[in-house]
């Protein structure tokens, strides 16, 4: 992957787009975890442009231009715990966490093994809880965090054939509204982002028949775009967003509305 020598940093007084859009948010720390692919590293090149050092753990892909590339598999606790400090190391504490990394294993319920289940479980929740645990710490100290879950629009719907994953991605909102609620006093917001139907090698596998199908259902009727919830996250991540905390923003185009 890139070395630190290779990132060129876009400064926060270099860059309008963070100025305009975000009211002026200070250059931060921020740590994407799958951004090697898909929404999360869609969700790195943004926080690039809004002027942030950002760092991203991969295990397959490319982290995009700019951005810090660390390998790490969420589920270990050890790799977690390297990453953190290679960040560290090399940008400084962690002042914006994206707990991105997430898979599935759909099948419906009465034929799910144990392992699908623990598979989701673990990587989804178990591991956003781990990261964010490791992130906490440091923004305590600083009195400043944004600590970000990307959930789904299935958390709340529900969703034939993904009782894991829902199961995980509903988990997320519990935790970070308690988390919330232990870290608010300090400065520290967390915050649930639950995308719909996003055009990625996630939704890809759906096939062109069941996209037309869910397109029929989504008021905006269109699948969204990594863009689409990159934004979401620069707001939440900027110094704008400071009163914001134990919220769930749907990125869904309206499918979820009123859950
Ligand atoms: P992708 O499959 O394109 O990307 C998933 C990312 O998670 C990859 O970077 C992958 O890395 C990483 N990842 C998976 N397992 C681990 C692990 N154990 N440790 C570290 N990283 C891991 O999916 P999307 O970009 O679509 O999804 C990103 C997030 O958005 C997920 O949490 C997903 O649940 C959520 N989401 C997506 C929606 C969509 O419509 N696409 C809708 C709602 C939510 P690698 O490939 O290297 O393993």
């Amino acid at each position: 992957m890139i070395g630190l020598d290779s990132v060129t940093f876009v400064t926060a007084s270099s860059t309008n787009l963070g100025d305009e859009i975000y009211g002026g948010s200070a250059s931060r720390v921020a740590l994407v975890t799958g951004g090697g692919k898909g929404i999360g590293r869609g969700i790195a090149e943004r926080l690039v442009s809004a002027g942030h050092r950002v760092a991203a753990t991969y295990r397959s892909g490319e982290v995009p231009p700019g951005v810090l590339g660390v390998r790490c598999d969420v589920t270990d606790p050890e790799q977690v715990e390297a990453a953190f400090r290679e960040v560290e190391a090399e940008l400084g504490p962690v002042d914006i966490l994206v707990a991105n990394a997430g898979i599935t294993r759909d099948t419906l319920m009465m034929r799910m093994s144990d392992a699908d289940w623990d598979a989701v479980i673990a990587t989804n929740l178990t591991g956003a809880f781990r990261v964010a645990r490791r992130a906490a710490r440091p923004m305590i100290k600083k009195r400043f965090g944004r600590i970000l879950f990307i959930s789904s629009v299935v958390g709340l719907l529900g969703s034939a054939g993904q009782v894991n994953y829902a199961a995980s991605k509903s988990g997320l909102v519990g935790l970070a509204r308690s988390l919330a609620r232990e870290l608010g006093s300090r400065g520290v917001t967390a915050n649930v982002v639950a995308p719909g139907f996003i055009e990625t090698d996630m939704t890809a596998e759906l096939g062109e028949e069941l996209t037309t199908k869910y397109e029929a259902q989504i008021p905006l009727g269109r699948l969204g775009q990594v863009d689409d919830v990159a934004s979401a996250i620069a707001f939440l991540a900027s110094d704008g967003a400071g009163y914001i905390t134990g919220a769930l923003i749907p990125v869904d185009g309206g499918l979820g509305m009123g859950h």
